[in-house]
């Protein structure tokens, strides 16, 4: 555990060393769970979204692409229900002022809990070695049981007074577990207070026409409000999916944990409107093709899993995240829902607008049914972060840092690096540089020796590095460096661009993965 939260440590910095990610308005400290993308983390965010656009949409055709605005009509929240349920319930320490989330205060008392029986189990094998039969103890042995039986009973209390909205109950749980302030140290609450994730501003400058105005939590909404449009004057027939990419906000009250979870973030959906009835059969494809999806990019198929949602929210007939293994633990990095006709009747009914589909091959009129796939670019950026970033031993005993990011994502694709900074080498390496620029995205870099270069490069994630020297100069041939295998090959180079679009180039790498 310990371990992964150096590791979490170890990629923010590393992250910021070396433009990828800062934290927003640092000079003055900072705001918290904000955060800027820099000049690499940019490019990486790119290649990202570009990949999620092109396989869902310029590979789908039936799926189309919108970019809704931020700001909706404000009774669009209240159709959607986030006016009314976008809540989580918070309390305040008196003592040291910090506000918690008290479902999560729980929750961190049971995962305490759990952790003792680990502790527990651990000791025992120590104490039986090879004679340990771990089930057996996990089944008999009383410490564990009556600490297994306290998580359940603390379980179904959460549960029943967070489905009643019974914040007094919530209170008195963690009254009666005794939970103290990570901060302080002390019992000292408030009570229990519903809290809406919304932010809210004000439309118009006029004060008494000002009305109040949401920043938009999720992007689906925008998809939903222009279903119409979209199929009129697309031409589109159901089955058919809108997509878009888009920001979304939310006052977390406990944003930490780096990009994972952040008040401004940005999130990829698409929104798939089927027959009522065939709902389930999409709910799956969806599923395979969402998996199928993150698995091509090859960050390790151990790190994926699917967990299905046990209490469903009011609007869903089934639900399951892609769970992704994050330096914090597996958490959630998609959300996959069945969201029947929830969202277009309630848009129906509070915009008196019928929002319905004439059915040409069953003759029928009807409000589809939707499969929605949501996934936070944000996260998906931690997870291909977190996941390439390497410290290898390397023969000589020495270590490198490199970030092994798929090469089709990597911010740079080459790193053009005349040996000397005279003799031609510059110009060789320009003229080179001008030829690739148009596919692949170059660094030029002429500072330090090579092997300081390569590291630099390696730290990046750069994909391939192109040494220019003397013999460049009299035969066109360049030194070209792997960077996961840092085997080095002399290729001509005329020769590159071909080379380089073996991995580098979308259609390609499109064409694997269909
Ligand atoms: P969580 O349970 O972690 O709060 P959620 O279930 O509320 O997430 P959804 O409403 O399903 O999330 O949003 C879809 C996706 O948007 C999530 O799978 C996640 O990748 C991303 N996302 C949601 N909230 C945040 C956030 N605060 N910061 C970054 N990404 C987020």
């Amino acid at each position: 555990m310990e371990q992964k939260e150096d590791l979490l440590k170890e990629i923010i910095s590393h992250a910021k060393e070396y433009g990828f990610i800062f934290p927003s308005s640092e000079i003055y400290d900072g705001l918290s769970a904000t955060y800027d993308y820099g000049q690499l983390g940019v490019e990486l965010k790119n290649n990202i979204k570009t990949f999620w656009w092109k396989a869902m949409v310029q590979m789908h055709e039936n799926i189309v692409g919108i970019d809704a605005a931020i700001f909706m009509h404000p009774k669009t929240w209240k159709a959607s229900g986030h006016v009314d349920a976008f809540n989580d319930p918070l309390i305040d320490n008196k003592d040291s002022k910090k506000r918690y989330r008290a479902d999560v205060l729980i929750e961190d008392y049971i995962e305490k809990i759990r952790q003792k029986i680990e502790k527990e189990v651990e000791k025992a094998q120590k104490r039986f070695g090879d004679a340990f039969d771990e089930e057996q103890f996990r089944s008999t042995n009383p410490n564990v049981l009556r600490n297994i039986e306290k998580i359940q009973s603390i379980e179904e209390r959460m549960k029943s007074t967070l489905e009643n909205n019974d914040l007094e109950g919530v209170y008195n749980l963690i009254v009666d577990l005794e939970i103290v302030c990570p901060l302080s140290g002390t019992k000292n609450w408030t009570e229990v207070r519903q809290f809406n994730l919304m932010f809210s501003t004000e439309l118009g400058s006029v004060s008494g026409e000002a009305s109040t105005i949401y920043l938009r939590p999720e992007t689906a909404q925008g998809i939903f409000v222009n279903f119409l449009n979209v199929q009129k004057s697309g031409r589109m027939k159901i089955p058919f999916g809108i997509a878009q990419i888009g920001k979304a906000f939310r006052n977390e009250i406990v944003a930490r944990q780096f990009i994972f979870r952040m008040r401004e973030f940005e999130q990829m959906e698409m929104q798939f409107f089927c027959r009522p009835g065939e709902e389930m059969k999409w709910y799956q494809y969806w599923k395979d093709s969402r998996i199928k999806w993150h698995k091509s990019l090859g960050l390790g198929e151990k790190n994926y899993r699917f967990h299905d949602h046990l209490k469903l929210a009011h609007y869903a007939n089934a639900a399951c995240d892609i769970e992704f293994d994050f330096p914090m633990g597996f958490k959630e990095l998609e959300g996959i829902h069945s969201r029947t006709d929830f969202d277009l009747k309630q848009h129906e009914n509070l915009s008196g607008k019928k929002l319905q589909y004439f059915d040409p091959e069953i003759n029928e009129s009807y409000v589809p049914y939707v499969v929605e796939t949501s996934v936070g670019l944000d996260r998906m950026f931690l997870s291909v972060l977190s996941s390439s970033y390497t410290v290898e031993k390397l023969a000589d005993g020495s270590e490198r840092t490199v970030l092994k990011i798929p090469f089709i994502l990597t911010p740079n694709k080459v790193a053009i690096l005349p040996l000397t900074k005279k003799d031609g080498l510059p110009e060789k390496a320009n003229e080179i540089w001008n030829r690739l620029k148009f596919d692949f995205t170059c660094q030029y870099d002429e500072k330090d020796s090579i092997g300081k270069r390569y590291r630099r490069q390696d730290a990046t994630g750069t994909a391939y590095c192109i040494t220019i020297d003397h013999q460049t100069l009299e035969d066109n041939t360049v030194t070209l460096r792997h960077r996961d295998t840092m085997i080095q090959s002399r290729i001509s180079a005329d020769e590159l661009l071909v080379k380089l679009s073996e991995t580098c180039n979308w259609s390609n790498f499109l064409k694997e993965f269909d």
